[in-house]
């Protein structure tokens, strides 16, 4: 609930019109995937990241799979990729039979180590999955040159990188494939909802059919074969009509909502300086040439602080405050399926320190203000 003094960590941003689009694919008629609004969608995608071709999938783990079916990631193959990740980075390779291999993450932007990624590499390293946090951007350039000197492919879980770009290049149209979320809690959402990038143009016609069941339907569709036919293993991937028609209301207002996001980061960017120069906390790091997409703001506080007390505060206060990630290479299921690669200090360090604040469009000066009086307060600063 909502109430007048809770300040809620998320609220889902509607544009307006997502009722009027789906009234819309409803008159249509149309209300499997791939109609009418799904082809704008995948027409917006390809137009601002400049990727050659755009699937809209149920959510960035069905992309993620997508993309370990793509890759044809077989039983005991190695995925090289941060523990300091969600779940969903992990689970869609563990899935096909292979073993996690966790690599420390920067102590500046909380990215994978690029620096380390190359002493992870064995015999038996297919892959390397970069997640650019918070839409900050990895070190591409670096990792795509690893990647290239050891026949590996690069997939970007840019599930946070919507609207964000490295060097001008869109998140997730770097390495050879790109996934994006559209889950409520993201920037640009549908409820649930994702998109692979595929960006090896090789790729295409076999995501196309992963997507569909395995099936060349879309070839059917296109009018280039006169029937359809189960052609691999795939699965269902793709969402329906309704689904595409909210998300299209949203990429209308797409630059609109990054900018508003990257109104209220710089804010808190601000109030929050002091707190720094007083040692009791650092602010985000951002990184040269990456522009990144107000997805979210974090603190890492000072070992001294207690986070606990810091959360309990925020809770007083009606204010709601998380932390990120449980680290996967200590989670019971990471300790099962995955490798962690020498120490994860870092890893471990930053998942203890850190909290995010609440972030989303139509959170008001007042509200930050409200929320940093509050950690001022419990950082004994105020
Ligand atoms: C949100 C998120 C996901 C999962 O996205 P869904 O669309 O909910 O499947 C995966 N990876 C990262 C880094 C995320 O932040």
């Amino acid at each position: 609930m909502r109430t007048d003094k809770h300040i809620p960590f998320n609220w889902p941003n509607m544009t307006g019109k997502e009722l009027h689009y789906i009234a819309e694919a409803h008159f249509n008629g149309r209300l499997a995937g791939d109609g009418p609004f799904t082809k704008r969608c995948h027409a917006w995608l390809e137009a601002r990241t400049q990727c050659p071709k755009s699937l809209l999938t149920h959510s960035c783990t069905a992309a993620l799979e997508m993309s370990a079916l793509l890759l044809d990631i077989a039983p005991g193959d190695e995925v090289i990729m941060p523990s300091f990740t969600f779940v969903s980075t992990a689970n869609a390779f563990v899935l096909r039979g292979a073993v996690p291999v966790f690599v420390d993450i920067r102590d500046d932007t909380l990215n994978l180590d690029e620096r380390l990624i190359e002493s992870a590499i064995t015999a038996r390293t297919k892959a390397i999955v970069v997640v650019h946090y918070a839409g900050v951007a990895c070190e591409m350039d670096t990792i795509m040159a690893i990647a290239k000197r050891h026949g590996l492919k690069v997939v970007e879980d840019a599930a946070q990188g919507v609207m964000a770009t490295y060097k001008g290049r869109a998140l997730g149209t770097i390495g050879d494939l790109g996934t994006y979320s559209f889950h409520e809690t993201k920037n640009v959402i549908s409820g649930e909802g994702g998109a692979l990038l595929v960006n090896d143009p090789k790729l295409v016609e076999r995501a196309e059919i992963i997507r569909e069941k395995g099936t060349d339907r879309s070839r059917f569709f296109r009018g280039q074969v006169d029937k359809y036919t189960w052609q691999e293993v795939g699965s269902s991937f793709l969402p329906g009509e309704l689904v595409a028609a909210f998300l299209w209301a949203q990429f209308e207002e797409a630059d609109s909502i990054t900018q508003r996001r990257m109104a209220s980061w710089e804010t808190y960017h601000a109030m929050i300086e002091p707190f720094e120069a007083a040692d009791r906390l650092r602010r985000p790091i951002l990184a040269d040439g990456c522009q990144h997409n107000g997805h979210l703001y974090y603190v890492l506080l000072s070992p001294q602080v207690d986070r606990h007390a810091v959360l309990e505060e925020f809770k007083r206060s009606e204010i709601s405050s998380v932390f990120h990630y449980v680290p996967l290479h200590s989670s019971p299921a990471g300790l099962k399926y995955g490798r962690a690669h020498g120490n994860l200090n870092v890893t471990d360090a930053v998942s203890e320190h850190l909290i995010r604040l609440p972030l989303w469009v139509g959170l008001t000066e007042e509200m930050q203000q409200r929320v940093v009086n509050t950690l001022g307060k419990a950082l004994a600063l105020i």
